[in-house]
């Protein structure tokens, strides 16, 4: 079964909140992996959950760090692996500690990494279908833990579900 939910928002502020509903559902150990280009808004995203993690500090895009670990009620890490052309780049970062299972972990363009990335994680894809504010989120939850979250992520997120 394939556990997938269309969403859509019209601004930024919807994007995160739909940040802080999913983040609602993430425990330590959790990866979110975001794709989508320049601007699509998995940045935004992560603001949302991260501030729902508990996270005070602003969530700014870790460009020139590519990694970024926030502290909430939990430790947050957020990577954004954009520039990192080899494997071994996100290896370098200390992949294996970030992902040691006390952390949550967004991961923007985490499909570079994913086979470097646990079975179980949760996919954001987001796209810009035209050239407003509109955004379509795809959210797909891969491996048994999504598997098992899935009927309360639907119902979660219904306030966004795209008809
Ligand atoms: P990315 O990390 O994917 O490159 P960002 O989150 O950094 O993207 O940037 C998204 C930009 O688009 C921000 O300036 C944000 O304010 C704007 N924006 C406008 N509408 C939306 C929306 N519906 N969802 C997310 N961001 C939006
Ligand atoms: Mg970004």
């Amino acid at each position: 079964m394939l556990n997938r939910v269309q969403l859509s928002t019209g601004t930024a502020e919807q994007t995160r909140a739909v940040g802080r509903t999913v983040a609602g559902l993430l425990e330590p150990g959790d990866v979110v992996s975001l794709t989508g280009d320049l601007g699509a808004g998995k940045t935004t995203f992560v603001q949302g959950a991260a501030r729902a993690l508990g996270v005070r500090d602003p969530v700014v895009s870790p460009t020139f760090t590519l990694v970024r670990q926030y502290r909430g009620d939990r430790p947050v890490y957020h990577l954004d692996i954009y520039r990192l052309d080899r494997v071994q780049d996100v290896l370098d970062l200390g992949l294996d500690e970030i992902l040691d299972g006390t952390a949550v972990v967004f991961v923007e363009w985490g499909d570079a990494v994913e086979g470097l990335l646990p079975e179980d994680h949760l996919e954001v894809e987001l796209t810009l279908p035209d050239d407003t504010d509109r955004r379509l989120l795809a959210l797909t939850g891969r491996g048994p833990t999504w598997g098992s979250r899935w009927p309360r992520l639907q119902e979660l997120t219904a306030p966004w579900r795209e008809a």
